[in-house]
């Protein structure tokens, strides 16, 4: 194949990624396209006690509201966010972030963060805004999941 065409076909490759991505972003397409990750697709708000979360989770869960919050105001979608588990809680952003940025200064960890321009949640998600994480299973997951968080959560009751 002569360099010329395939060079063609390359950067129209790249053109139709680059309107799909600008499509996905404008909000034109969001749920036909399952194959295509979603945006808000690692964020995970435990809701359990601060204090119960090993460093890296409670590390991971304070970066991932930051993280997420200019999706918030660009309004990506959040469906499969509460499905089958509910695993954000958009109604407690701000409070969430607060105790997580206490336990960490508690820990002795920096913060300098405050978490500014919170869009109007209830307004742009109403369907899931009063969608509320059930600790239960956080805990259950963590358990699970995380021999630190195990440890901190075994202290104060047995996983299960
Ligand atoms: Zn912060
Ligand atoms: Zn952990």
């Amino acid at each position: 194949m002569p360099a010329c065409l395939l060079g063609l076909m390359l950067r129209n490759t790249v053109t139709i990624q680059r309107s799909k991505r600008l499509l996905l972003t404008t909000g034109l397409i969001c749920e036909p396209l399952r194959d295509i990750p979603q945006r808000v697709n690692v964020m995970r708000m435990w809701m359990i006690d601060p204090k119960l979360l090993c460093r890296q989770h409670l590390l991971g869960e304070h970066g991932e509201i930051h993280k997420h919050l200019p999706s918030f105001r660009k309004r990506h979608s959040v469906s499969g966010r509460f499905s089958p588990v509910v695993q954000i809680q958009l109604n407690a952003l701000k409070e969430r972030h607060d105790e997580l940025a206490q336990e960490m200064l508690r820990r002795g960890m920096n913060h300098k963060s405050p978490l500014a321009n919170i869009p109007n949640l209830k307004e742009t998600y109403p369907q899931y805004y009063d969608l509320n994480v059930d600790t239960h299973v956080s805990i259950r997951d963590l358990c699970q999941r995380c021999p630190k968080c195990r440890k901190r959560i075994e202290n104060e009751k047995p996983c299960s």
